[in-house]
Order: structure tokens, then C-alpha cells, then sequence
């Protein structure tokens, strides 16, 4: 298992506690974005192991990405971006990110 994504997921599941109390956590729904180099299936997998014991233990886990975002700084338009470097419709590669390397708790449910 990827110490990246164990790493998220003790984090996902410390926002979820603060967030929901002692309640028991049934689903959870997190944004991430494509410039934070996560594996889906390997968030998921971490998650289930570091929820043993926790509010969040057999909760359900649905990962979202959503793309990032950088502008370049030759023209100053707006590039989307799935990883940490692209180029611009210009032809320029000097971007500056401004999102897509976050983690968000987008949703949740308890019962
Ligand atoms: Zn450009």
C-alpha cells in the first residue's frame, strides 16, 4: 500500500470524526484533485484498513476528481490540467497552479 494514500486517508477520516462527533459514518464522499497524484483504488483500500475501530469503519468511500487548475504565465489564460504540468494553448509551459492538489470532504452521511 501507498504511504501517500494512507497518509490521506487517516486525514479524511480526522476530518470525518471532527466533522460528525461520535456519530457512526455510513458514506463519505471527497474531492480530489488530479494534481495530487492519488490512486482511487488505493485511497480506497487505505481507507478501509485505517478505519478499523473508528466512526468510519465500514463506511462507504466515493472519490471524485476533479481537475486542476493552473494559468499560464505568458498569456494568462486559464489551463486544465490531470497532472502537474501541461502546456498552454499558446504554446507556453510556464504555468502557475492554483488548484488540484487538494483533498475536500464534499459529503457525509451518519446514521
Ligand atoms: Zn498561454
Amino acid at each position: 500500500m501507498a504511504m501517500h494514500e494512507l497518509g490521506l486517508a487517516v486525514e479524511l477520516i480526522a476530518m470525518a470524526e471532527e466533522r460528525g462527533g461520535a456519530a457512526r459514518i455510513q458514506r463519505l464522499v471527497v474531492e480530489i484533485g488530479a494534481l495530487a497524484l492519488v490512486v482511487p483504488d488505493a485511497l480506497r483500500f487505505a481507507f478501509e484498513v485505517a478505519s478499523h475501530g473508528t466512526c468510519a469503519e465500514g463506511a462507504i468511500l466515493e472519490v471524485v476528481e476533479v481537475p486542476g487548475r493552473a494559468r499560464c504565465r505568458g498569456c494568462g489564460a486559464a489551463v486544465t490540467l490531470d497532472r502537474p504540468f501541461g502546456r498552454c494553448g499558446c504554446g507556453g509551459c510556464d504555468l502557475a497552479i492554483e488548484s488540484g492538489s487538494e483533498l475536500r470532504l464534499r459529503e457525509m452521511e451518519v446514521m
